[in-house]
């Protein structure tokens, strides 16, 4: 593919999500109805964030397809936000491992954490394509540099997310004060999940392990644990 055509598809895409068309993603994750008693409880935890537009959040069931997490959100540029929350979890969770998540989630909302990769991604493609206009008057040379862009932009959006996510999970820690709900809350999530805590492994295994975490938009459930363990350590 041109490199242009990637950068044409991504100004496509937050154009199209910013005239609400957003439904696809949103249906795939859209798994229904939540209960009143369930919405409001999770209203109750927004409004303990003072976030200005929490009551504009629309609050709906994961899709039970959609096994990877407890709750998520999708926030589009200039669209409504959402946020999907595992029910059948969220009834029987303990209160302070809700208040975390719920808290975690919000704040992605808050500090606008998908709209902010999106927004590197396209800058940084943007500015490749510029640096190889300016470099290169050769066509090709110009697609080689501009394909080099993709190629590392591709890493450092997953640490953008992996950042992102340390960054929710410490301030809904540090807002909620619940860093033992966090801890407690990552514990659960490792015994129910594929994700799992580090077993001993073979350096195949621990290889392996460090490959795909380059591309993971989500840190280990360890180091989420660390993050949280310091930070009631500062208290
Ligand atoms: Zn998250």
């Amino acid at each position: 593919m041109k490199y242009n055509h990637v950068y044409y598809f991504l100004l496509l895409f937050v154009f199209a999500n910013s005239f609400g068309l957003s439904h696809p993603q949103v249906s795939f994750y859209d798994g229904g109805v939540v209960t009143k008693k369930n919405e409001q409880e999770v209203r109750k935890i927004l409004r303990k964030l003072n976030y200005q537009h929490s009551e504009t959040i629309i609050v709906r069931k994961l899709n039970e397809q959609v096994k990877t997490c407890y709750a998520c959100v999708l926030e589009v540029p200039f669209s409504q936000k959402h946020m999907f929350i595992w029910e059948e979890w969220f009834e029987g969770a303990p209160e302070d491992q809700k208040i975390f998540l719920i808290g975690h989630e919000c704040m992605h909302l808050r500090m606008n954490h998908l709209s902010k990769r999106i927004l590197f991604v396209f800058m940084t493609l943007c500015g490749f394509k510029g640096l190889a206009m300016k470099l290169s008057p050769s066509k090709l040379k110009q697609e080689l540099i501009s394909s080099f862009g993709i190629l590392i932009v591709l890493p450092l959006f997953y640490l953008l997310s992996r950042f992102h996510e340390f960054q929710a999970d410490y301030w809904s820690a540090k807002n909620l004060d619940c860093a033992d709900g966090g801890i407690a809350w990552c514990k659960s999530m490792a015994s129910t999940t594929h994700l799992g805590l580090a077993q001993s492994e073979s350096w195949r295994d621990y290889l392996l392990k460090k490959v795909k975490s380059i591309f993971s938009t989500h840190p280990t459930i360890e180091k989420r644990i660390q993050a949280l363990e310091a930070l009631n350590l500062a208290k």
